[in-house]
This record gives structure tokens, C-alpha cells and sequence, in this order.
């Protein structure tokens, strides 16, 4: 019998998790620790411990697949690039665009984006991280000059004070959580502010439920007690920050008052006050927010808030301190840091900078995509759905909109509008169904790459198994296309690796980084400009990234969310994620020992709500908003605020995501995920 360990990283969430695969006879069979990963050290929560369930199911896309008379047909790779080639070369380049994915690594969200402005001269390149972070990215690049998590995960264990908001930690980034507990063991106060008593929740000191899409009222007024109290750090302020003045003005309003902001978000006063107190006198202090903070048309207000925060009490460039900005996906950071961004080249270079169109044209060696932003996620499914004949034809790689995408069925009508589609993945996903040609990928197992974590953490795949029958890497499949529409120079890649000294060249927060020094357990932080930079585990620590080095206060003042509830729709609903599923469900639920535990969806609600509506615990009910209903079970549970009802956005069957409000942020474009209108119904009575 063969059997041999490789290490490598976990695909779920954005913690970064290393793990052996356990191959048996050139087959993943199982996962084992790998105890040299500084993240996780050897422990994994069941996402990662189950992380080989999925890799070699029955349902994998083994050959490429045309669809004809509505029906996929097997087809040769050639046959179907043949196809993909007459197809491209017939629209223009704003007729196109192309879905990246935080689920693939670094090297072929760079190739995806090359593609798209190289390639198909189109500047409509975009990913799932506008529905998640786009906000972060918008609103801590404005507060400090980069958007990404200030601090390392193993930092947040050295913080005398940890505030959660808008993050079910312990459930979605298990191993982080973990860091909450190692703080919480050496004295750190633990505050949770959350409409739901989850699993985090209940390991806060201090557990502050409020109503959904308040944070802004919230932060302004820790921040109002916190300067009453005197307990801001104004040597801070003075030397590294700008703009004070404007922000203490809207802070310091009586709308922000302890009395005012508890009547707005639903939380006691005195809960209000120990919070500031807490966050203020603390030696060190950190924030941890998710997608609770960023899925709100405030998004970015919200994200800004928090900076705002930090910056007011000194807890940035620190051990300690920070806004911790929890990515969602694998590699969703990476995703980003690669431009699979409307708006940016890798490394966050703008398109609209002429400059950087020059160095790019440079570098690639051909012209491309005209310097102006595209279209993301958010506003290519509205343009598909209410502009039908605008942009033709899209590529989506390993990405799942029919599931994922606020407003379900206007995502549907936006998709079947296009005339041409190609979806690259590992499974028959429900956007694949909608395609014109399907590519099978390989997973994670299948190929070497990188992979950058929450913390900024570049860190490697390591290929244990070969993809099942014809299936292909994505960079290898992207490779292939950009040869024969005619780019063999721009796609002369062999390997992962060459890609990413590419990669390394145009981009300068990865300009020192190569294989060589990523194949070590502790891999290296960006920004690492050069071969003999350590890496940056911390941000910000003798000045902001602006070009005066100074972090930008930002008044704020608080708006309610798109929608709110009112006689028709008088309860407010929040979407979010268990722990044993993942996103769309395309990996998890195919994982029996994962599905096995929480194998449908659900609503939570309040038992007084679900007593003023005679609905009981597992009945079946009806959930209804303005874009759509589901019928779905019941959980009646003390565990969420009396006003809100939860729902994981998991399952196709009852999907969460048919019901969300697609209302965007206006300047992150991202999604109101986390608050719209909803009634319940009785089943019986809705007939
Ligand atoms: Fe994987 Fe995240 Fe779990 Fe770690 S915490 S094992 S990265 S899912």
C-alpha cells in the first residue's frame, strides 16, 4: 500500500488552516494534523477534519459538457474550446464579463483577471467578495490606506479586550475563535454584540443583542462615552491621525446618547456604558467583525466606524489591537489582492490610474481593457436582468450567483438573459445548470498553489491527488484558452509556480515573495515588498498607508437599513452561516459526516414572536418578503432577539437568498444581506 501526508491548506474558511491530506494509493482518503501550521496548530474545526469528504464524490465534473436542445452532452476539451473561442471572438469587450472566485488561489484569480482585460479586453471582472467584503476593502482603505485585516490571528490572543460584532466567530471561523478563548484564559474581556445568543455569543462577558443594521448608533455611542470619560488616547490622535474634530463634532450629539442610542438598537444603556468603559481603560483592545458589519447599504459607514474606533482609542500598529476584518472564504483576500476587482489590478493598483494601465500593458504585452472601472458582481446581475441585450456573454469560474446572490430570482432572469455562458467548476452547480458550456476544474487536492488567509498569510497547496477522468486546473484551462484565442505570450505557464513569479513582479505587496520561501509552515504576510523583507504581520505600525501617513477620521452619522419593517413585514431577517456547512453548500453538503448534521435549513424566531403567531417549534412555516417566499421550518429558540428571524443561506431547497434585499451600498456596491422586511406565515393559513 502507498501512503504518504502532504500538507496543505484548508479550503473553507479564511483562517487558513494547514492540514495534511492523508493519500492512500494516489488517492485523498483522510485528514490528518499537521501540527507545524502556526494558525491552527494541529487542530481543525469539522469543516477541516471533513475537508477530503467532497474531493473525490461521485458528483465531480469529470469531462467538458455543451449543452444542446437544452441537454448537456459530453464533449472533447477541444470540441468545447472550439466552441468557447468563435463565441468570445464574436462580442465585443463591454458585451462580456467574467466571474472570479475566492474559492481558487492566487495564481488563477490573476490569470482570470488577465484574461478578461487581456484577452477579452473587458473591464468587467469581478468576484463574490463584493458580496461579502467589498465594504472592508473600500472603508478601511479609506481610514487607513489598505483594506485588509490590520492584525495577525495569533494577535488576538495576546488582547486584554476582544469586541465581536457582527461575527458568529466561534461558528464561522472556528480557529479564531479559538484565539478568543486563549485571550479570555489570560484575563481578556470578552464583549459580543449580536441579534442572535450564538455560540460566541455565549463566551462574551458581556452580551449586548441588538436590532439588525444599528452598529453605526452603536459604535457612535461607545465612542461618545469613551470621550466623555476621557478614556480616548489623544496622543494617538494628535500624532497619527487627521480629521478628528469633524468626526468628535457628529459623535458627541445627543442622538447618540446612552438613553437615545438603547431606544435605536434594542440595547440596555448601562450595557452600553460597560462596553465603552471596557474598550477604553483596556491596555490593548481589538475588533473582530464579519459579514454582520459589511452586508448593510452602511457597509462601508459601518467598516469606517469601527476604524474610527480604534484609531480613538490607540489600538492600531500594536500587539493587541487592530480592526480584525474576518474574511469569509479560503481565499477570498487573495482574490481581491489578485484584481479579480472591478476597479483594480493585483495589489490594488487602480485601472483608472494611467499609470498603472501603462505598467500592466507593459508587463503583459499587449493592449487591454479600457483604464475605467467595470461592472461587479452586484450591478452585472442587475444590468443582465433589467438591461437585457447589454452584455452578452459571461465566464464564470467557481462561482455559484444561483445561490449566493441577494434576490434570487432576479438573478435568475439576469443569467438566462445572457446568450452565451461558460461556468468552469468542480461540480453541476445550480449557475452551471444556466450555462452553455461547462469546464471541470480541479479542487483544491488537485493542484499546487496559494492561498491568502484573513491575516494576509500567503500560504501554499500542495497537489495530493490527480483530478478525476479529464477535469483540469483552472490556471491550466485558462492557460489553454488564452493560447488558442491567440495569447500564447501573455499564457506561457507551466506551473503554479511560474504564475506566481509573475505575480511577484507587478505586485509590489508581493514583490518578495516566491515558492522558495512560501513553502516554510509560517509562509509570510504581505505587505513583503522584497527578498529579504521578514513580512508584516502587523499594519500600520509607525504610520497609516495614506501618503501622509496618517489614518483619516470619518464622521458618520447613522441611517436605518433599506428596508424596515412595517405592518405587512414586521419582523426584521438576518441571514448567516452554521458551522457545519459552507457557503453555497457545493462542498459541504456533499460531505456525509458535515450534511449528516444539520442537513436543511431553518428559521429561528423568538418564542414571544412565534406565540403572537401561533407557530411552534418544527412546524413548517411560510417566510415572505417583497422578492419572494420559501417554506421552511421552524426553530423557536430564546437564542435570537424578540423583532428578528435567522436564516442560513446554505440550502438551494429554502433558499435564504430568495428572500434578501439586492439594495447596495453605495460606494462597496455590496448587498443588504443582513436586514430586510419579512412576515411569517402559518402554512395552513397561507392558502
Ligand atoms: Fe478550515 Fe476554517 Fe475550520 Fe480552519 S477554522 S479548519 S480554515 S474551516
Amino acid at each position: 500500500m502507498d501512503m504518504k501526508y502532504v500538507p496543505t491548506t484548508c479550503p473553507y474558511c479564511g483562517c487558513g488552516c494547514g492540514f495534511n491530506l492523508v493519500v492512500q494509493d494516489k488517492k485523498v482518503v483522510g485528514v490528518a494534523p499537521w501540527h507545524r501550521s502556526p494558525v491552527n496548530e494541529g487542530k481543525l474545526c469539522p469543516k477541516g477534519n471533513y475537508a477530503y469528504e467532497f474531493v473525490n464524490s461521485p458528483d465531480r465534473l469529470t469531462k467538458p459538457l455543451i449543452k444542446k436542445d437544452g441537454k448537456f452532452v459530453e464533449a472533447s476539451w477541444d470540441e468545447a474550446y472550439k466552441l468557447i473561442v468563435s463565441k468570445f471572438k464574436s462580442y465585443k469587450g463591454d458585451e462580456m464579463a467574467c466571474l472570479s472566485s475566492a474559492r481558487v488561489s492566487n495564481e488563477e484569480n490573476y490569470l482570470m483577471q488577465k484574461f478578461a482585460r487581456a484577452v477579452l479586453k473587458t473591464p468587467n471582472i469581478d468576484h463574490c467578495a463584493r458580496l461579502c467584503h467589498a465594504s472592508t476593502v473600500v472603508g478601511l482603505a479609506g481610514a487607513f490606506g489598505s483594506g485588509a485585516m490590520t492584525n495577525s490571528i495569533g494577535d488576538i490572543g495576546e488582547s486584554k479586550c476582544i469586541f465581536v460584532i457582527g461575527s458568529n466567530t466561534f461558528e464561522q471561523h472556528p480557529l479564531i475563535g479559538r484565539q478568543i478563548m486563549l485571550a479570555k484564559q489570560r484575563g481578556a474581556k470578552v464583549i459580543v454584540a449580536d441579534p442572535r445568543f450564538t455560540p460566541t455569543a455565549k463566551q462574551a462577558d458581556l452580551y449586548m443583542p441588538f436590532y439588525s443594521g444599528t452598529d453605526v448608533a452603536i459604535l457612535n455611542c461607545i465612542m461618545q462615552q469613551i470621550i466623555k470619560n476621557g478614556w480616548e488616547d489623544k496622543e494617538f490622535i494628535a500624532k497619527r491621525t487627521k480629521d478628528y474634530d469633524k468626526f468628535k463634532e457628529v459623535v458627541m450629539k445627543d442622538t447618540y446618547s446612552l438613553e437615545n442610542v438603547s431606544k435605536i438598537s434594542g440595547i440596555p444603556a448601562k450595557d452600553l456604558a460597560t462596553a465603552a468603559e471596557w474598550i477604553g481603560k483596556a491596555e490593548s483592545s481589538n475588533v473582530l467583525y464579519s459579514m454582520g458589519i459589511t452586508q448593510h447599504t452602511v457597509g462601508v459607514d459601518n467598516v469606517k466606524s469601527t476604524a474610527n474606533l480604534q484609531m480613538l482609542t490607540g489600538n492600531l500598529g500594536k500587539r493587541g489591537g487592530g480592526v480584525c476584518a474576518l474574511r469569509g472564504q479560503n481565499n477570498v483576500q487573495g482574490a481581491c489582492d489578485m484584481g479579480a476587482l472591478a476597479n483594480v489590478y493585483s495589489g490594488y493598483q487602480s485601472v483608472i490610474v494611467p499609470e498603472m494601465r501603462k505598467k500592466m500593458i507593459d508587463a503583459w504585452g499587449c493592449d487591454i481593457a479600457e483604464g475605467k472601472v467595470g461592472l461587479t458582481v452586484t450591478k452585472l446581475i442587475n444590468t443582465l436582468a433589467d438591461q437585457p441585450g447589454t452584455i452578452k456573454c459571461v465566464y464564470i469560474m467557481g462561482e455559484n450567483p444561483m445561490i449566493s446572490d441577494p434576490d434570487l430570482h432576479h438573478v435568475e432572469k439576469g443569467l438566462k438573459n445572457v446568450e452565451f455562458m461558460v461556468v468552469q467548476d468542480i461540480f453541476m452547480t445550480e449557475t452551471a445548470e444556466l450555462a452553455n458550456v461547462v469546464l471541470p476544474g480541479a479542487c483544491y487536492a488537485e493542484r499546487d498553489g496559494t492561498q491568502t488567509s484573513t491575516e494576509r498569510r500567503v500560504q501554499k497547496w500542495r497537489k495530493a491527488q490527480d483530478p478525476p477522468g479529464e477535469a483540469k486546473a483552472d490556471w491550466q484551462i485558462i492557460c489553454e484558452l488564452g493560447k488558442v484565442m491567440g495569447y500564447e505570450k501573455q499564457f506561457p505557464f507551466k506551473s503554479a509556480e511560474e504564475i506566481f513569479t509573475e505575480v511577484a513582479k507587478v505586485t509590489p505587496s508581493y514583490g518578495g515573495m516566491d515558492y522558495t520561501r512560501l513553502e516554510k509552515p509560517e509562509a509570510l504576510h504581505w505587505p513583503c515588498p522584497t527578498k529579504e523583507h521578514p513580512g508584516t504581520p502587523i499594519l500600520h505600525k509607525e504610520k497609516f498607508s495614506h501618503p501622509d501617513g496618517l489614518g483619516i477620521f470619518t464622521p458618520i452619522e447613522f441611517k436605518y437599513p433599506a428596508e424596515v419593517p412595517d405592518k405587512d413585514y414586521p419582523l426584521i431577517l438576518t441571514t448567516g452561516r452554521c458551522i457545519w456547512q459552507w457557503h453555497t453548500g457545493t462542498m459541504t453538503r456533499r460531505s456525509e459526516n458535515l450534511e449528516r448534521e444539520e442537513p436543511t435549513g431553518w428559521v429561528e424566531i423568538n418564542p414571544e414572536d412565534a406565540k403572537a403567531l401561533d407557530i411552534k417549534d418544527k412546524e413548517m412555516v411560510r417566510a415572505v418578503t417583497r422578492r419572494g417566499q420559501i417554506d421552511i421550518g421552524a426553530r423557536v429558540t430564546k437564542d435570537i432577539k424578540k423583532g428578528e428571524v435567522f436564516i442560513p443561506f446554505h440550502y438551494a431547497e429554502c433558499a435564504a437568498n430568495l428572500l434578501t434585499n439586492n439594495a447596495l451600498d453605495p460606494v462597496a456596491a455590496i448587498p443588504e444581506f443582513k436586514a430586510c422586511a419579512v412576515r411569517l406565515e402559518k402554512i395552513a393559513e397561507a392558502k
